[in-house]
């Protein structure tokens, strides 16, 4: 059984290592994706006054929390 244990931390400190690795890999892809995406359009619903972005170029965007639609601020 003493002889098992070290396999046994090998195994859990390489699965945290694994996971750590696969969520650092996530993290810089999402930092890439959102680096590389074109400025979005800046929203505040006249309704419920969410503010929000979107980056299709729309004139009117519908509030993702009510649905009204509400024109772009000017930047
Ligand atoms: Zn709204």
């Amino acid at each position: 059984m003493t002889l098992l244990l070290p396999s046994v931390l090998f195994r859990w400190v390489g699965g945290a290592l694994v996971g750590l690795a696969a969520l650092i890999l996530h993290h810089g892809l999402d930092e890439h994706r959102r680096r590389r995406r074109r400025p979005a359009f800046l929203y505040v619903c006249e309704s419920c006054g969410l503010v929000y972005e979107d980056d299709r170029n729309v004139p009117l965007s519908a509030c993702r929390r009510c649905g009204m639609l509400n024109a772009a601020l000017q930047r």
